[in-house]
């Protein structure tokens, strides 16, 4: 086996942005030799994938999964290695996850009550436990190391319980859950005037930051992933005076994604993948997380695997003429093998 080679090329590159934040932090300098030897390749040039939900109810069906389906879903990623990190740590190249794992984020759309709902036990207001988010704490009581974040992208009824909304945007924000804006009334913005399409992102971001100060609200989650004729919108814009920046714009489906220092990372438009089942034979479910958990099982050099380092980016030597320079945070190097 080669002995790893720290590649400074990359810094030489990016030297600009480094110096603007004090220079290169050394490194931990990842043993990759070790993690060879303990049968784990890290491939951070490898693709991740962010998990698409909406309804979490009894029964399954279009854009409903079943309860049993996922906690099923979140056996099965923690069992193939995936863990949870937050939308913002993912696209911002904060990747923080053991050596061997692979970064997942989970993403919930429509804000309705099966999503987080409170219920009352005795003289106590607890989370619902068949609830999305009591499935997902149930699920993290027993596996701390899966992790306990999600994105939620915000329609006005905000879960449904007009009492309980403020406590819920805070229990969110206070527990390293992150926000997205879903428009005030979910219209396919491809189909609206510029006017339309700027009063309903600007009007739900002041909603939800009326709500809760403290959020960040750069995200817009599409409806139906439909884009507005005028892209520029999607990212700013105003309405009677309230303006608006979002980051990201959230597709619906349907493929996994580059990291962002790799040179085919979509930027701000991010796919998604729908959490749907797969069956070969009818090819219905194609391009949903059972596919495409399925698909990375077969191709698992595809896959993004940590080195454990969230200070490099390990990966074999010949993908590093696949790294953007622009896009790798300061302090961040490359390690071939
Ligand atoms: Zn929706």
């Amino acid at each position: 086996m080669r002995v790893a080679r720290i590649l400074f090329a990359l810094l030489a590159a990016s030297s600009v942005a480094l110096a603007g934040c004090g220079g290169a932090r050394t490194t931990g300098a990842v043993d990759v030799n070790k993690l060879l030897e303990q049968k784990i390749k890290p491939n951070e040039m490898g693709m991740v994938m962010i998990i698409e939900y909406h309804r979490v109810e009894d029964e399954e069906s279009d854009y409903t999964r079943s309860i049993e389906n996922f906690k099923k879903d979140m056996a099965t990623f923690y069992e193939k290695g995936y863990r949870l990190i937050a939308f913002h740590d993912l696209l911002k190249g904060r990747i923080d996850v053991p050596a061997g794992t692979t970064p997942m984020v989970f993403s919930f759309d429509d804000s309705t009550q099966c999503q987080f709902n409170y219920v009352k036990k005795g003289d106590k207001t607890v989370i619902d436990p068949n609830c999305a988010l009591g499935l997902m704490q149930a699920f993290y009581d027993q596996h701390k190391d899966f992790g306990y974040t999600a994105q939620f992208n915000l329609l006005p009824q905000m879960f449904d319980q007009e009492d309980y909304k403020k406590k819920k945007l805070d229990y969110l924000q206070t527990n390293g859950f992150e926000f997205g804006n879903h428009t005030v009334s979910h219209p396919s913005l491809g189909r609206q005037s510029d006017e339309a399409v700027q009063e309903e992102i600007a009007t739900m971001a002041k909603d939800i930051k009326s709500v809760e100060p403290k959020a960040t609200v750069d995200v817009l989650c599409l409806p139906n992933g439909s884009v507005p004729k005028n892209q520029a919108l999607m990212y700013d814009g105003s309405f009677e005076g309230y303006k608006y920046h979002n980051n990201w714009a959230l597709l619906v489906g349907s493929n996994p994604f580059y990291p962002v220092w790799h040179y085919r990372n979509p930027g701000t438009l991010v796919p998604r993948i729908q959490a749907m089942d797969y069956d070969p034979e009818d090819g219905s479910g194609a391009e949903g997380s059972v596919y495409w958990l399925r698909y990375f099982d077969r191709h698992p050099e595809l896959r993004f695997v940590s080195d454990g380092d969230p200070t490099t980016i390990c990966a074999p030597s010949y993908m590093e003429p696949r790294l953007t320079g622009d896009n790798i945070p300061s302090g961040v190097q490359f390690v071939g093998y």
